[in-house]
């Protein structure tokens, strides 16, 4: 049987394109290779401008809680800037309910679904494009989507990725907890917790409160390939930033550290991220926070934008990589430019955690931005003179006020 577009990958990505495809009357396959429900190490913090973005995921009882507040800590955790309002800033998640939930809205929407079904190999011709699985059987189809993660097969097949130079680390575990504890250590509010170059690791630790969980994790977002991050034992820093939160009495004392997930995370977006009859979203194009390492926003973003692009081009008769390109082309005007500002802050800044926390504490002005930011009131982008400036001037300003 032949479909206009299969997906390959039924995370937060595929499953968009795949429910905004079909609602435009599109014969789609989407696919992946776990048995679903399944789960996905994630830390489930989705900010609440991907709510207002895709109304749908409030409809269906996907959220766990919302997180109002936040504290994030300087890398020698002498310095802190909270942030708190009466509005949610953040939406928890349990991945494993959240992307089968996302799943059944494309099915909802007239999408095939299989899964246990993993791809092996990808062919583009003239007329079609053919992709065959571990299992002997093959597909074809007018059009592929890799929305198949960090590890693309879809990315590497198709000549789009060649190697995995731009590829962070993380860690997590997620915790199940009652209300009542919960209430006590992080209150009603949910308030969340950053720790900046925690252990020394180029990243950050995390304590994101939820419903009846707190998940904790550790990420470093920078190349895997770092001759540094051979010698730093993941696993032991983990365990001493546990051992820290319960110290500082952020979580309990009795917490033991449980199952432990180790996962790769994208850093930067690839050069490319179209092809002939293919388009790939979300983490296989590297989509992601350079900051932060959060990709639910922009997997989900790149879904809704590949679906549109392919109907247009399924409507025109037109598969080419000419065609697909204005993919690459929206999605870099809606939210690559955000990407690219923090890459640029990252390295101007990155290595001045310390300071710019120590600034911030003083200021409201950073805390402010950040929470515009995360609402989506405000664009990165749009704010980046403004980001410049006001780092800038906090730094001048506290050559006047040492402590
Ligand atoms: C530890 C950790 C914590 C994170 N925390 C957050 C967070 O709090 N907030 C946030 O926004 N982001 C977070 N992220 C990032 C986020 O998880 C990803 O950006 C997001 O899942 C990307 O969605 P996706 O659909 O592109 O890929 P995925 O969610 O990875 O889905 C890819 C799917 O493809 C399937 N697949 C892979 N290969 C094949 C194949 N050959 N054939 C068929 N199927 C295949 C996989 O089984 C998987 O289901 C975190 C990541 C990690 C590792």
């Amino acid at each position: 049987m032949k479909y206009d577009v299969v997906i390959v990958g039924a995370g937060p990505a595929g499953s968009t394109a795949a429910k905004f495809l079909s609602e435009k009357g599109i014969k789609v396959l989407l696919l992946d290779k776990s048995k679903f429900p399944r789960d996905k190490p994630c830390g489930g913090g989705i900010p609440v401008r991907v709510l207002k973005k895709f109304k749908y995921i409030e409809e269906k009882d996907l959220i766990e809680s919302y997180i109002y507040g936040g504290c994030v800590h300087s890398p020698s955790q002498k310095y802190k800037v909270k942030l708190q309002k009466n509005e949610p800033l953040s939406a928890t998640v349990l991945r494993k309910k959240f992307d089968y939930g996302l799943v059944k809205f494309a099915i909802d929407a007239g999408t095939t679904f299989m899964d246990g079904k993993s791809a092996a190999g990808i062919r583009i011709f003239s007329d079609k494009a053919k992709i065959s699985f571990t299992d002997k059987t093959s597909i074809e189809s007018e059009i592929v989507i890799g929305a198949d993660g960090v590890w693309s097969a879809v990315a590497k097949q198709s000549g789009l990725s060649q190697n995995c130079k731009n590829i962070g680390m993380s860690i997590v575990c997620e915790y199940p907890m009652g209300a009542k504890t919960l209430d006590y250590y992080f209150t009603e509010k949910r308030i969340a917790h950053i720790h900046l170059n925690i252990g020394g690791i180029k990243g950050y630790g995390w304590v994101f409160p939820k419903k009846k969980h707190v998940n904790l994790g550790i990420c470093e977002i920078e190349s895997i390939n770092n001759k540094r991050n051979g010698k730093l034992n993941f696993k032991k820093v983990y365990e001493s930033y546990v051992q820290i939160l319960k110290e500082n009495k952020v979580i309990p004392n009795s917490l033991k550290i449980g199952k432990i997930k180790g996962a790769a995370l994208p850093i930067r977006p690839l050069e490319k991220t179209y092809a002939d009859r293919v388009i790939l979203c979300g983490d296989a194009a590297g989509l992601i926070n350079p900051s932060t390492g959060a990709g639910i926003d922009y997997a989900m973003s790149s879904g809704k934008i590949a679906a549109n692009v392919i109907a247009d081009a399924l409507g025109a008769g037109d598969t080419t990589e000419k065609y697909l390109s204005r993919y690459q082309t929206i999605w870099k005007k809606d939210f690559g430019r955000d990407i690219q500002t923090l890459l640029r802050v990252q390295k101007r800044w990155g290595e001045k955690n310390e300071e710019v926390i120590k600034l911030a504490s003083r200021d409201k002005g950073i805390s402010e931005l950040a929470y515009g930011f995360i609402t989506g009131n405000l664009r990165i982008y749009e704010c980046r003179l403004k980001i410049v400036r006001l780092l800038l001037y906090l730094y001048f300003k506290n050559l006047f006020h040492r402590t």
